[in-house]
Formats: structure tokens, sequence, C-alpha cells
């Protein structure tokens, strides 16, 4: 038996306010929300970052996330991913935040770093880039 809590989820075997099902996805509240009308939408199936969820089970999650916002009736969100723990990731089974913005003290607060544009730099990297893609 898996012990990953969303498969559970997925299978029944825990509860959760499940807001939207497909064949290949569900939507339900976060148990620890950031705001009211905090949301995950996760595929069912089990992969733990984004590059092992294959194409056709990602293709069916952004609709519903699109869903979900509208039904919460947020003008102001974040759609988030996190990958890995050093990226903020508890639970390593992909899922996608859907977390509402109401105003500047909750929801999720962002640390936007940028970094100095050099230009010749960029052109590397993006060749680089370009070439693996
Ligand atoms: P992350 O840090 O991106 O892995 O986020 C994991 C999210 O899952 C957190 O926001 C948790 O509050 C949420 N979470 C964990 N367990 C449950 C659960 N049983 N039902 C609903 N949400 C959960």
């Amino acid at each position: 038996m898996s012990a990953c809590i969303f498969c559970k989820i997925i299978k029944g075997e825990i509860p959760c306010f499940k807001l939207i099902e497909t064949d290949k996805t569900i939507a339900f509240l976060d148990i620890n929300p950031l705001s009211r009308g905090h949301a995950l939408v996760i595929p069912k199936f089990h992969g733990e970052k984004l590059l092992d969820i294959p194409d056709e089970h990602l293709t069916d999650i952004l609709p519903i996330v699109k869903k979900v916002a509208k039904a919460v009736g947020t003008d102001n969100y974040n759609i988030l991913q996190n990958n890995g723990r050093l990226a903020h990731q508890e639970v390593d089974h992909v899922h996608f935040h859907m977390i509402p913005k109401p105003n500047q003290a909750e929801g999720l607060g962002v640390g936007w770093p940028q970094q100095k544009t050099d230009m010749d730099q960029l052109k590397v990297l993006f060749e680089d880039l370009k070439s693996r893609i």
C-alpha cells in the first residue's frame, strides 16, 4: 500500500473536501490554508515532481485550477507548484496550489530576488537551453 498521503486521498482512504474530480485529476481544499479558498489540484498519477508526470495528466490540470479560482471568486491569486525540499515541497506527490491573495497579510508571501542581467551570459544560457529543447 502506498504511504503517499495524496494517493490515500485519491483512493478515499483519508477524507478531503473534494471540489472537483475527473478521471485524471482531483481538487480539494488545503487543510492548512494560507488564505480562504486555498486549494490543491493534483494528478491521480503518482509522481514526485513535475517531470515525473505524463503530459496527458498535466493537460487535465490547468483547466481545473481555473475552475477552482473562478469558484473562489478571487481577483488576486497565485498558482504555485513546488518541486523539491529546497523549493518548499513537503508532500512528494505533484500538486498545484491555487492561493487567493486577498490582502498583503494573507495568501502567499513571495521573495523575488532579481539578479542584474548580463546580456552576454544570458545569450550563452539561451543558446545552451535552446539546443536541449
Ligand atoms: P507543499 O509545501 O507544496 O508540498 O504543500 C503541501 C500542502 O499540502 C500544504 O499546504 C499542506 O497544508 C497540504 N496538505 C497536507 N496534507 C493535507 C491533507 N491531508 N489534506 C489537504 N491538504 C493537505
